[in-house]
């Protein structure tokens, strides 16, 4: 792919989401100037901001840019402001809406802990140093889909709630495939969750893999796990791991909890993938994890670092760019090694002088954004 067919739809969305991605566009300009890699971006309004300019959380424009797209960059959506819209109305509508009808069924979530980050977890440095395992949560069906569900009142009066775990076998093994083709290009190892010793789904899915496994990744090494033990298990050694594969419910949960392994809201990236075209092209939305964070928006204090990892896996799993986003994920790294922080990684330390005394440098959002371009100067 050339400069000028890689196609790029930003929405920057609200709260923070513009602040760190006008710093994400230094690196795509550095990325232009130094590396020869160009992007066609087109850009548009999300969330609140699509609200404020279209009364609509996202209008089909935005919905056929990103269909037509090679990856959508997002920021943030939400906010005070918008909070007493009706449901439907709400700014959260619109990724709801982009996820839906790009059948983004994989989300791919890392939680890697960065050497000099090591004692912002709330584990202990020994368990969690060098930790870099890949979740990847099946996110269009299971049981926040499935069908009947809902709220019935009973003919004595007493109400009943009904949710269904549902999966086919197309669903499973799509997403299994996923798993098996990142780990070729990581450790060679999946761990499939699943509750197979309870749930009828959990028995499918393990019989799928499986099989999948033995017709086309028998050179992957599979292990299954039951999803509680594996929740145990992530706290008890994560290391163990390369990618794990789960289904919506219990990929909800694990991965929140592994990303907490590493500490920060604030340095977690997130990828959600379609299934292949047939020139094997994947539909593909990127995004940190975190919300708007309408508390520090607008003040110059959000880590950019989440939407520049998040770019960083664009760069490699839409556009193949691997070298390119070991930089940006090593200069991240390296910055954060000279003791450059915004606040949210100055956590647990007492005051600035604190800070200073351990080598640590406060910085605010673009600040960082250049600390990043600087250190990829250097590296190349
Ligand atoms: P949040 O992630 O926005 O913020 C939680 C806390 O983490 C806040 O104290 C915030 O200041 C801090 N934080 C988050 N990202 C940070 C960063 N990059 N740098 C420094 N500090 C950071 O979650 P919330 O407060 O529950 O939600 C705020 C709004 O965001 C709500 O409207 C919510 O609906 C929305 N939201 C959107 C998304 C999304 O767009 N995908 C995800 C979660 C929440």
């Amino acid at each position: 792919m050339t400069g000028s067919n890689r196609n790029l739809l930003v929405l920057p969305g609200d709260g923070i989401g513009p602040e760190v991605m006008n710093e994400v566009r230094k690196v795509i300009a550095w990325m232009g100037r130094k590396r020869a890699v160009g992007f066609d971006i087109k850009e548009d309004v999300v969330g609140g901001a699509a609200l404020d300019k279209h009364g609509a959380p996202i209008v089909g424009a935005t919905v056929d840019a990103a269909m037509e797209a090679d990856a959508v960059l997002f920021g943030s959506v939400g906010g005070p402001k918008w909070d007493s819209f009706p449901f439907e109305k709400k700014p959260e509508r619109g990724l709801l809406r982009l996820r839906k009808e790009m059948d983004l069924f994989a989300n791919l979530r890392p939680a890697k802990v960065f050497d000099a980050l090591v004692d912002a977890s709330t584990l202990k440095p020994e368990i969690v140093k060098g930790l870099d395992i890949m979740i990847i949560r099946e996110l269009t069906s299971g049981v926040y889909f499935g069908e009947p569900r809902g709220i019935t009142t009973l003919a004595g009066g007493e109400r009943e709630a009904i949710d269904t775990q549902r999966y086919t076998e197309g669903e499973i093994r799509r997403v299994c495939a996923v798993a098996f083709d990142l780990a070729l290009k990581r450790k060679n190892k999946v761990c499939s969750a699943e509750k197979a010793n309870v749930m009828h789904t959990g028995v499918l899915w393990r019989e799928v893999a499986t099989q999948l496994h033995k017709e086309h990744y028998s050179d992957v090494e599979l292990t299954h796990m039951y999803a509680d033990a594996l929740a145990m298990q992530l706290l008890r050694s994560p290391r163990q791991f390369d990618v794990i594969v789960t289904d919506n419910l219990f990929g909800d949960i694990l991965s929140d909890e592994a990303s907490m392994l590493t500490g920060s809201l604030g340095m977690l990236p997130s990828a959600s993938l379609g299934a292949p075209d047939a020139t094997g092209r994947r539909k593909a939305l990127y995004e940190p994890i975190h919300g708007s964070a309408p508390d520090i928006a607008g003040k110059g204090l959000a880590n950019p670092l989440a939407e520049m990892l998040s770019y960083a896996m664009m760069l490699r799993y839409s556009f193949d760019l691997d070298g390119e986003a070991d930089l940006v994920e090593r200069a991240v790294e390296n910055v954060l090694t000279a003791g450059y922080r915004t606040a949210d990684l100055l956590a647990g330390v007492a005051d600035d002088k604190t800070a200073a005394a351990r080598g640590l440098k406060k910085v605010g959002t673009q600040e960082m954004g250049d600390a990043i371009v600087k250190e990829l100067d250097r590296l190349v």
